[in-house]
């Protein structure tokens, strides 16, 4: 399997080869098909090294630009375990993004700008925004100029780590926010899939592909 059968775009499959990947791993070649031709909600077992950071940016990415909108709106929100693992993956997506001009706008809301820079930011609607979990919630808690109701994808990037840090709470309050099995595809990436991951599987996802690589 090469990149170049997903039908991605072309700014999208520059940027891959600048990363210079040669062949997609075994968990981006599933979920890139799984993502982008049968729009499937994902459950992920892949832990840091199978390339599974990639395997839900590239289908995000390609999304937005196979809509070649020329509307801004929050598209995609990836949540992650850390402030050191959004600026890692916001720096992942400007690398992914780098042929796209400004048709793609990420924000990472864990970047220590001030409350007010963030919101200026969030109204120049980012396509793409990069949180914690609690994060996330106090600044939707607090001001209703974040509006997630047209999410087309949510990540939950290394769910076991989330969980274990005690933010189940903060999931369940971002359900309120949501227009969950909308429309909205839904990636839970984790290192191990026990039972408390299992459970928000019935909280997100709708009939998810279950990978375990
Ligand atoms: P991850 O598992 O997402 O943390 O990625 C681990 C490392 O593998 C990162 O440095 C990626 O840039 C790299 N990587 C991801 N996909 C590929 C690929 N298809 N070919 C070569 N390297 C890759």
């Amino acid at each position: 399997v090469t990149f170049d059968s997903f039908n991605l775009d072309p700014r999208l499959l520059q940027a891959i080869n600048k990363l210079g990947y040669e062949n997609p791993t075994l968990i981006q070649t599933q979920a890139i098909k799984l993502s982008l031709e049968e729009k499937k909600d994902i459950i992920a077992k892949a832990s840091t090294g199978s390339g599974k950071t990639a395997a839900y940016c590239i289908p995000i990415v390609q999304s937005i630009l196979a809509a070649n909108s020329s509307e801004s709106q929050i598209q995609s929100v990836v949540l992650v375990p850390t402030k050191e693992l959004a600026k890692q993956v916001y720096d992942y997506l400007n690398q992914l993004t780098i042929y796209c001009g400004k048709n793609i706008k990420i924000l990472n809301l864990n970047d220590n700008a001030s409350e007010q820079v963030q919101l200026s930011l969030i109204d120049e609607l980012p396509e793409i925004v990069v949180a914690t979990p609690s994060r996330l919630v106090t600044i939707l808690e607090k001001n209703k100029r974040l509006d997630l109701t047209q999410l087309k994808y949510l990540v939950v990037d290394e769910v076991d780590l989330i969980l274990s840090y005690g933010h189940e709470e903060d999931l369940n309050t971002l359900t309120n926010f949501l227009n969950l099995k909308q429309n909205m595809q839904v990636f839970l990436m984790s290192a191990t899939l026990n039972d408390e991951v299992n459970s928000l599987k019935e909280t997100f996802c709708n009939k998810p592909a279950i990978l375990k690589l």
